[in-house]
């Protein structure tokens, strides 16, 4: 076996443990100005929905042929289909029924954000099953890189997290990928999602651990691999320092981008030149340049 042998489960416990306290932080702070969200659990819900009798009124949005079957109620306030709710419990189930759970914001019949267990889930209230994971920043409507491993969306929110959370979902990740290609470690990648991982580390300065957690995590040790496939540690070897390139690549890509999006200078005035590996944000010409300009979204978890 490889050194890997925690669960789909487990793992997805230990990103709910990771990202939950944070979200359930975020959301205070987000309603901390209006009235606070009523709290209920996972069970509370469910039981709401095998217990409450079919909602019988039309549905504004769609045909009473195609209306999913729904039921009113109190926690969700009005109707929702019953199959999403099933469905919501679903993806929860490795969180437990105790699970804290928040409606944060209704539109009507359209759609309905809920969250819970550290993620948020978008119903969407004209369809019979339809839910979807969304970005863990409260009020966020885009999707996540990678549902709770990496919880935060792409374009905005994933590059605002500081360098050691962004590494934390590395780690994460990197462990998902070494199950996925348990039997075929020489051809793991960190794909898309790696991708995007390193662009965000680009941001921060924060390349090498985060480019270290994707190769060392998505690959078994090259050392301990001979017992498990023998003659395959060459393969494996080679697939790594390939993997590690490749990311290297991306990342001076990224910090291109991001120099020319600055017009090319620091705030300080100089030029814009250093590689990722120097890990200092790509904004910047050096790290006390990057401290100086207090920028909030650098070195430190961000607020939204
Ligand atoms: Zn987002
Ligand atoms: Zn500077």
């Amino acid at each position: 076996m490889p050194r890997n042998q925690s669960t789909a489960a487990q793992r997805a416990r230990a990103a709910q443990h990771a990202t939950g306290a944070k979200y359930t932080a975020a959301l205070r702070e987000a309603t901390m100005a209006g009235t606070s969200p009523t709290v209920f659990s996972l069970r509370d819900l469910l039981a709401e929905c095998t217990t409450s009798p079919e909602w019988t009124g039309d549905h504004p949005e769609v045909d009473a042929e195609w209306a999913p079957r729904m039921f009113d109620s109190a926690l969700l306030g009005g109707p929702v289909p019953h199959n999403s709710i099933l469905q919501l419990t679903g993806y929860l189930a490795a969180t437990g029924l105790s699970a804290e759970m928040t409606m944060e914001s209704r539109d009507g019949f359209h759609t309905v954000v809920v969250a819970g267990g550290g993620r948020r889930f978008e119903l969407v209230l004209s369809q019979d099953d339809w839910v979807a994971e969304l970005c863990l920043t409260p009020g966020c409507e885009r999707y996540p890189v990678a549902a709770n491993l990496i919880p935060f969306c792409e374009d905005r929110h994933l590059t605002e997290r500081s360098g050691s959370e962004l590494a934390e979902m590395a780690r994460m990740w990197g462990s998902d990928r070494l199950q996925e290609f348990e039997r075929t470690p020489a051809a793991a990648h960190s794909g898309d999602q790696g991708d995007a991982l390193i662009a965000a580390a680009v941001v921060q300065g924060a390349f090498s651990k985060v480019a270290a957690e994707l190769v060392e995590g998505s690959f078994p040790d090259p050392d301990l691999i001979d017992d498990i496939f023998p003659g395959e540690a060459t393969a494996v070897r080679h697939a790594m320092d390939n993997e590690h390139l490749l990311l290297k690549e991306r990342a001076r890509s990224a910090a291109v981008r991001i120099r020319k999006l600055a017009g090319g200078l620091c705030v300080c005035g100089t030029r814009l030149f250093l590689a990722p590996e120097a890990d200092v944000p790509a904004r910047y010409c050096s790290a006390r340049c990057a401290s100086s300009a207090g920028d909030p979204t650098v070195g430190r978890p961000a607020r939204r």
